[in-house]
C-alpha cells in the first residue's frame, strides 16, 4: 500500500539533473496515464446509462480487496439497488465438458434475438486470475462475446466461496441497474458453488450429458433437487438414443423427489448446443416456469427468501473475516491449533480460549 510506486507523483525512471533530457524513442506514443477514479455519482450515472466501461470498472471495484474500494462499491450498489431486480436470473450448472460454454453461447444469442441485454457471470471459487479463470472466459463464448448486447464477466478470482458469491451477487445488482434484463450465472457442477448460485437465481438449469449408462451416478441428489429444469446436451448424431434414455431415467428419478416449494414440476429435455437443436424448446420451458411462478407468487417469495439468506451470509462472512483478521486471534489460534494437534488440549477448550480472547476485546 505504502510502496513509493503507488504514489501519484512517482515517476519511475528519472533523468538526473544536469543531464540533457533524452528524446522519447517514439514521439507518437502518448504517455499512458491512469484514469482517475470516478466518483460514486459518476459511477451510478454511467451504470444507469448502460455505459459498459463504467459497469466494468464498478465490478472491478466490487471485486477489489482494498477496503476503500469496498466501501465505495457498497455506496454504488446502494444507489443502484432501486434500479435493480428487473431481470430474469438463470443459474446454469453442469460438470466440465457438459457443454456449458457452447450452450450459453447459443442460449444467449437465442435470447438476444428477442431483444434486451444479457450479462453472463460466473462463480468459480477455484479460479485464480493469474492462471486464467475457468468460467466466464470470453474466448469460450465466441459469438456472444462480440455481441453488443452481451456483457461477459469471468468469476471473481479465488477466495472463499462466500466472498466470491457475494461479489457475484453484488455484480448482479450493477448489471440490472445497467439494463441487463437477462442474467446467466454459470458454475461448475462439482462442488458447493451450486448452492451459492441457486440462492441468487430465479431458475436453476442443470446441464447433463448421456454417459456410459451410469447417468444417475455421481450426480448429487442435492443438485438434482435444486434444479428447476434438467437438460441433456449433445442429443445429436449417434448420441440421440443415449440422450433419450437418460431423459427417461431422469424423469423417473424426479418422480421420487418431494414436490418443490414452487409447485413447479421440473422438466427434463434433450437438446444439442453444438448443432443448435431444441434450443427453442428449452427456452419455452423457462418461459413457462417464469409465467407459472409469477402467477402463483413464488417468484417474489423466492427473491425475498434469497434476500434474507444473503443478509445472513453477509453477516457471517464479515464476522468471520473480522475474527480471522485480528492479529491477537491469529497468533493465539496458531498456538491452540498446535496444542490440539499435539493432544495437549481438547478442541472445545482451545476454541473457548480463542473466542474468549476475541470477545474480551469487543465488550
Ligand atoms: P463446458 O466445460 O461445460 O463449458 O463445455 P464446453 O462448452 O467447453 O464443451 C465441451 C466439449 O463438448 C467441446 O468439445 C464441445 O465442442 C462439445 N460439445 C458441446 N456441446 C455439444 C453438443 O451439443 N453436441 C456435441 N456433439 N458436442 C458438444
Amino acid at each position: 500500500m505504502n510502496h513509493p510506486e503507488n504514489n501519484d507523483d512517482y515517476k519511475g525512471l528519472t533523468v538526473n539533473s544536469g543531464v540533457a533530457q533524452p528524446p522519447v524513442v517514439n514521439p507518437y506514443v502518448r504517455r499512458l496515464r491512469r484514469k482517475p477514479m470516478p466518483t460514486v455519482s459518476e459511477f451510478v450515472e454511467g451504470i444507469l446509462k448502460g455505459d459498459v466501461t463504467m459497469l466494468s470498472r464498478a465490478v472491478t471495484l466490487v471485486e477489489s480487496i482494498n477496503p476503500e474500494h469496498y466501501a465505495m462499491a457498497q455506496e454504488v450498489i446502494e444507489k443502484c439497488l432501486p434500479y435493480s431486480g428487473n431481470s430474469r436470473r438463470v443459474g446454469i450448472t453442469g460438470v466440465p465438458g457438459a457443454g456449458k460454454s457452447t450452450s450459453i453461447d447459443v442460449f444467449g444469442l437465442h435470447l438476444l434475438k428477442r431483444g434486451g441485454k444479457l450479462a453472463v457471470l460466473a462463480i468459480d471459487p477455484s479460479s485464480e486470475r493469474t492462471k486464467g479463470s475457468i468460467l466466464g472466459d470470453k474466448t469460450r463464448m465466441e459469438k456472444l462475446s462480440t455481441h453488443p448486447g452481451a456483457f461477459i464477466r469471468p468469476s471473481p478470482s479465488a477466495g472463499s466461496l462466500g466472498g466470491v458469491a457475494r461479489k457475484t451477487r453484488e455484480t448482479v445488482v450493477l448489471c440490472e441497474a445497467a439494463g441487463y434484463d437477462n442474467i446467466f450465472i454459470e458454475t461448475v457442477g462439482v462442488g458447493q458453488s451450486e448452492t451459492a448460485v441457486h440462492s441468487m437465481v430465479d431458475f436453476f438449469l442443470l446441464i447433463q450429458i448421456a454417459g456410459a449408462g451410469d447417468e444417475l451416478q455421481g450426480i448429487k441428489r442435492g443438485i438434482m433437487e435444486m434444479a428447476d429444469g434438467i437438460v441433456i446436451n449433445k442429443a445429436d448424431g449417434d448420441n440421440i438414443h443415449a440422450a433419450r434414455l437418460a431423459q427417461a431415467q431422469y424423469r423417473s428419478a424426479l418422480h421420487l423427489f418431494p414436490p418443490t416449494a414452487s409447485g413447479w414440476k421440473p422438466e427434463v429435455l434433450t437438446y444439442s448446443g453444438y448443432f443448435e437443436l431444441g434450443i427453442t424448446e428449452v427456452w419455452d420451458m423457462i418461459d413457462r416456469y417464469f409465467d407459472f411462478v409469477k402467477a402463483n407468487g413464488y417468484f417474489e417469495e423466492r427473491r425475498l427468501l434469497q434476500a434474507r439468506y444473503w443478509m445472513q451470509e453477509t453477516i457471517g462472512e464479515q464476522l468471520r473475516s473480522h475474527f480471522y483478521c485480528n492479529p491477537e486471534v491469529v497468533s493465539m489460534l496458531a498456538d491452540r491449533e498446535a496444542a490440539v494437534l499435539a493432544n495437549r488440549q481438547s478442541s472445545f477448550t482451545a476454541a473457548r480460549d480463542v473466542l474468549n480472547l476475541y470477545f474480551s476485546r469487543f465488550h
